[in-house]
């Protein structure tokens, strides 16, 4: 009889990030009580870890942010046996010393999407988790010594506000973040990293900066969709140098962080 298919490590690949250099692929076709996830998951050898790479937007970029199954998508990866997932992603920036091409190890969010189904627990047990940290702190200072390694420059640490887009932010909402002192702006971390937490998944965010958000146009230009695509694509290989170097340091066994601990810790009881 054919194994179940494992992984130890889940990708959430972004936008354009569909092709990745692992060995003894599989692919796998899952199913969840929410619904199938995005697409197909491939998993390869990286490192001699097993990796799950699910792009979230699909492959043919079909999926809006919006209309993304988070549920599933991290449901799948619970299946797989995955206990950590890095979730790279394009983002805005709204600060002007975090500058395209850069990256961010995000550590705080603030939600503005609406509608999104954005927990596993419905009832009857209730459960109310701490996001207080959301993003694990053991994986965040991995992922920012991979990317100073690379050579890249690393944030270590940052807020990402989520907006529901498929539309960019106004001019005014976007000043309005970067006087908050919030620094980044994405539309797929919300409620992605809320639900890993509620699996006991550690999830580490590496937001790479493509544009400028419309906050500071008149310094900067205006952000369009072309321009984040090219930016994106110019920086992509960088990004995957990271993710394969965080892959190989991961340690098999958690060893400092709660987000385990945190679940046990959330039920109503
Ligand atoms: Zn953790």
């Amino acid at each position: 009889m054919k194994s179940k298919p494992q992984a130890d490590i889940g990708i959430f690949s972004g936008s354009g990030m569909y092709e990745f250099a692992a060995d003894q692929i599989e692919t796998v076709k899952i199913n969840t009580p929410y619904g199938p996830p995005g697409d197909l998951i491939e998993i390869g050898t990286i490192g001699g870890k097993r990796v799950a790479f699910l792009p979230r937007h699909g492959r043919k970029h079909s999926i809006p942010p919006h209309k993304i199954n988070y549920r599933a998508n991290l449901w799948a990866m619970k299946e797989l046996g995955v206990s950590r997932i890095i979730s790279p992603c394009a983002c805005g920036s709204l600060q002007k010393d975090i500058k395209p091409g850069e990256f961010v190890v995000t550590d705080q969010f603030v939600d503005r999407t609406k509608g999104r189904e954005d927990t596993f627990c419905d009832g009857p047990e209730v459960m109310h988790i701490s996001a207080a940290e959301p993003y694990c702190p053991e994986l965040r200072k991995l992922a920012t010594a991979a990317i100073r390694a690379e050579g890249a420059v690393g944030h270590n640490g940052g807020t990402i506000v989520v907006i529901n887009g498929p539309r960019f932010s106004s001019k005014a909402e976007s000043k309005w973040f970067t006087q908050m002192g919030w620094h980044t702006v994405n539309m797929t971390q919300y409620p992605e990293v809320v639900l890993a937490q509620e699996l006991g998944i550690c999830i580490v965010n590496i937001a790479m900066i493509t544009d400028y958000d419309a906050g500071l146009a008149g310094d900067v230009p205006e952000v369009t969709t072309k321009e984040v695509v090219r930016m994106f694509q110019s920086s992509v290989g960088i990004l995957h140098k990271i993710l394969i170097r965080l892959i190989k340091e991961i340690p098999a066994e958690r060893k400092t962080c709660r987000c385990l601990q945190k679940v046990d810790e959330a039920y109503f009881c």
